[in-house]
């Protein structure tokens, strides 16, 4: 097992990778405990949980909404839930941001931790204190930034992952290593096959760099004035994709990562053959590249982006792999460029 940790403005983080479900007590105070949990995760899981009060909610990404944390927070009065309690995730991405909203919010805020059961949520969700829901359809519209007292990436878990949901974890590693380190993105491209088959000990690393990469970030600006934004790589198109059609959170940062590629290749910032090796790789992880979708809806949509300004948008863009930059482009200037 390895270690790392975040102190922040908004509480101190450990962040354990490849400790196990099983042994979170040791990581929790001694008090009420509140699981929170997805239908999935549950039945797989249940027989490790703690002893705790159990709240479930169902999956996807239409439940990531406050109507589900209306309902937590209900469940939790009726579990007599008081300012000692804690909360505990245990899921994917999707869980440990609606139990770290529900928990930074209920009663001004209780104390809360996550065991994050898919890849990606060991290697970002959990990682860093973002908690947040969707708003009309829209990303992590309402939200707050509350670091969890720890995050328990459980390899083990990621055994009985979907392929699918695997493969979204692996975007999001893509990611971190061509915002920050080309030496992780030529350890993925040197092992694809043990990385298609959850080789333990490739695995542990992808993790630890990842996190290591993004609890860096985080250290140095936790609320996102500055650097942290680089780590919205591929997310300001990811998230009008993901409002616009079906495809979960991981495929549409892939894609939105070529699309941010391309960008700056047609901008003469990144060399062509940079962006047909990013491609490239994310290919050969068989996550999607591109989507046949109408481009006036696309810039529509990121027009509501968080990211957005009046009249211009933050744009994070590679440069070379290994180092990004931020972009302020005028909304004139991107439509042209997506058409
Ligand atoms: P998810 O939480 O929906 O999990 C994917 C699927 O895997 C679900 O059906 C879930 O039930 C199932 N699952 C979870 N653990 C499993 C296991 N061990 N075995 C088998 N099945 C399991 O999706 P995700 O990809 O983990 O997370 C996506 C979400 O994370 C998005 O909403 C995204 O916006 C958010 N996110 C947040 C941050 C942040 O900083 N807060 C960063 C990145 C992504």
């Amino acid at each position: 097992m390895k270690t790392l940790s975040i102190s922040g403005k908004t509480g101190n983080s450990i962040i354990a990778i490849g400790d196990q479900l099983e042994n979170c007590n040791r990581y929790m105070p001694d008090a009420h405990t509140v699981v929170i949990t997805d239908t999935i995760v549950r039945n797989l899981y249940e027989n490790k949980f703690p002893n705790a009060d159990i709240i479930e909610i169902g999956t996807g990404e239409p439940i990531k909404t406050l109507q589900t944390i209306h309902e937590i927070y209900e469940q939790m009065i009726r579990f007599e839930t008081d300012r000692e309690s804690f909360v505990l995730a245990i899921g994917g991405g999707i869980v440990c941001d609606i139990a770290g909203f529900s928990a930074s919010t209920y009663m001004r805020g209780i104390n809360f931790g996550f065991v994050a059961s898919t890849l990606l949520a060991q290697v970002d969700a959990s990682i860093g204190g973002k908690n947040g829901v969707n708003v009309a359809g829209y990303k992590n519209m309402a939200g707050v930034f509350k670091q969890p007292s720890f995050a328990i990436c459980d390899l083990a878990m990621l055994q009985t992952l979907a392929p699918d949901d695997y493969r979204c974890g692996l975007a999001e590693i893509v990611k971190h290593a061509i915002i920050f380190d080309i030496k992780l993105f030529e350890f993925i491209e040197q092992n694809i096959s043990g990385i298609e088959n959850k080789n333990p000990v490739i695995l542990e690393k992808l993790i630890y760099d990842s996190v290591m990469i993004k609890s860096t970030i985080v250290q140095e600006d936790e609320t996102e004035k500055g650097v942290r934004k680089k780590l919205n790589l591929g997310h300001t198109f990811g998230h009008a994709i993901e409002k616009l059609t079906k495809i979960n959170h991981g495929q549409a940062v892939s894609i939105g990562i070529v699309m941010a590629s391309t960008l700056a290749g047609q901008l003469g910032m990144i060399k062509q053959y940079d962006v047909e090796r990013i491609t490239d790789l994310l290919t050969k992880l068989q996550l999607p590249v591109s989507l046949d979708l109408n481009k006036d809806l696309i810039f529509q949509t990121m027009k509501k982006d968080k990211k957005r300004q009046q009249d211009h948008i933050l744009l994070i863009l590679p440069q070379s792999i290994g180092n990004v930059f931020i972009e302020k482009m005028s909304w004139n200037e991107l439509y042209r460029m997506i058409k």
